[in-house]
């Protein structure tokens, strides 16, 4: 139940900050562009790292891009015409984001080294109240941008303390470890695996590779972009923008098999098993790699050669599950041991369940992950009932399976903005959704979400723990950028910082 009101002090109405931003990776540099264009320098963007990036800063493992077109997978007010190539490599993202940190002159807003270690709603002061690694502030809205694939979860197997060998996350991967000549176990065969084990098996002496479950995976159309593309990207009027717009309507075109109809997953299935029929000829290693789930149930990964690097006969790939690890080697289920020198965990994130949402406590000392404990969800993935002021970019169910998720981070982004700006005309202190709201439009996306491919009855990370598809949206983006500019003010409360004396 909401707390009565207590009339605050003058002081503690005056936060230090307007705005305090978690994070600067695409989410959290949009949002500093969006507010700088909306005339506000009252915002603080808190870094726990000392460079900007995010995803793109910490993921630096060999091969690490991304499997969406460069021309798409970037900020529309900060195009680019010389992407080297279709996918772009991780360099050449986080080279883009410090430019456009640079280019917006949004360095000033950082404070690098801040990571926030707990964000405490004062419903007296109406704000935000932060401990942060470089001390504590306060702000009257928090934006959480810290994205949802940003703590790395690594496999809990019996045994692991005591393995003497190296081992990191293949999202801290620690280059000074000496690969060459090594045994290499790499659990996990994901997004992040796909790309760095054929770039590292042909330098290490055994590569063990422990699948759980094989993945769909599709040719990779990359090609490099030459001299005279990117100049006419540059320099022919409305080309880039009709080139970004031409993928953005390719990759729409699949939400009709992710969510409409997923009978149509059957053509790109097809697809799949012709490429791996082509790729894999030992029917053994055939049957291993084949997935029993239908295609997009979970991510679907582009490769090219990821099956002729599990050919190697330096690697093995093994699909026993893992029994224990010992000092220096892995034993499975049937009490084969492999020795091992090093052991990289491939295995993905905390998408659910993230670790900051303990550490983010709303009215009442409630936190998110107690609020979440049955599955994540918000309001248009933004605003949460029972914390006001709190904005979160790519939160509960804006991920996406098939399209650029720059373009979900943008569309939040000018939704918060609207927000902000519903604020300050209201001359408000708090915003807060309405709990039949959010609930209204949970229980709708779940329905959506129950007859989508991602229901069809594989494990994946858009998983909650409950089961719940907390990750993804259902649909297309063009509608949750059309349901987030059709603005109802009554989804809303607002409380007038008049009416509190501020
Ligand atoms: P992931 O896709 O979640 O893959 C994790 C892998 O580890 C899976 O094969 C999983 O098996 C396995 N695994 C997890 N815990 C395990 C355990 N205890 N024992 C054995 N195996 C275990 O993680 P990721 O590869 O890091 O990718 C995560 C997401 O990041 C991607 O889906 C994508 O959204 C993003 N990403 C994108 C790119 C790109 O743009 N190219 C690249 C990398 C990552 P199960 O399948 O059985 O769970």
């Amino acid at each position: 139940m909401d707390q009565p009101h207590r009339a605050p002090s003058p002081a503690a109405v005056a936060p230090e900050h307007g705005i305090a931003i978690i994070g600067t990776g695409f989410s959290g540099l949009c949002m500093a562009w969006a507010l700088r264009r909306a005339g506000r320098e009252d915002f603080v963007l808190l870094e726990r790292a000392h460079e900007v990036g995010g995803t793109w800063r910490d993921n630096h493992y060999p091969g690490a891009a991304c499997d969406v077109p460069s021309h798409l997978y970037s900020l529309s007010f900060a195009p680019k015409s010389d992407w080297s190539r279709v996918y772009p490599a991780q360099p050449e993202l986080l080279a883009y984001l410090r430019e456009v940190a640079d280019r917006f002159d949004l360095r000033r807003f950082i404070r690098f080294g801040h990571e926030v270690l707990g964000a405490d709603y004062d419903e007296h002061a109406q704000l935000w109240r932060l401990t942060t690694a470089g001390g504590p502030m306060t702000a009257r809205v928090l934006v959480a941008g810290n994205g949802p694939l940003a703590e790395p979860r690594a496999a809990d197997l019996p045994g692991l303390a005591r393995f003497a060998g190296a081992q990191f996350h293949s999202a801290t991967w620690d280059h000074a470890v000496p690969l060459a000549g090594k045994r290499v176990a790499v659990i996990g065969t994901g997004a992040s695996a796909v790309q760095f084990v054929p770039e590292i098996v042909d330098g290490v002496a055994q590569l063990d590779l422990y699948q759980r479950t094989p993945n769909w995976i599709l040719p990779r159309p990359d090609r490099a972009y030459g001299t005279l593309a990117k100049w006419s990207l540059r320099h022919v009027p409305g080309l880039r923008t009709l080139y970004r717009a031409g993928i953005y309507w390719r990759n729409e075109g699949r939400v009709l098999g992710f969510v409409v109809h997923p009978a149509l997953m059957r053509l790109p299935q097809r697809k799949c098993e012709k490429f791996l029929a082509a790729q894999v000829a030992d029917p053994v290693l055939r049957d291993k790699l084949t997935p029993r789930y239908a295609v997009g149930c979970k991510r679907v990964l582009i490769s090219n050669d990821w099956y002729a690097a599990l050919q190697r006969p330096n690697l093995e790939l093994v699909t026993t599950p893992i029994r224990e690890v010992t000092r220096d080697a892995i034993v499975d289920a049937d009490g084969r041991v492999r020795p091992t020198d090093v052991l990289i965990h491939a295995t993905g994130f905390y998408a659910t369940e993230n670790p900051i949402a303990a550490r983010i406590r709303g009215r009442g000392g409630v936190s998110l992950a107690q609020t979440w404990q049955d599955g994540e969800q918000a309001y248009l993935g933004t605003l949460v009932h029972g914390f006001p002021n709190l904005m979160l970019v790519i939160g509960p169910n804006t991920g996406l399976g098939h399209n650029s998720m720059v373009f979900m981070i943008e569309t939040q982004v000018a939704y918060i903005a609207r927000l902000l700006e519903l604020m300050q005309r209201e001359r408000a202190s708090t915003l807060e959704v309405h709990e039949p709201v959010q609930r209204a439009f949970n229980e709708a996306l779940q329905l959506k979400l129950s007859d989508s491919v991602w229901a069809t009855g594989c494990k994946s990370w858009y998983q909650h723990r409950s089961g719940k598809i907390t990750t993804l949206w259902p649909g297309f983006t063009f509608d949750f950028w059309r349901r987030t500019r059709a603005f109802d003010e009554g989804d809303y409360a607002l409380q007038r910082l008049s009416a509190r004396g501020g």
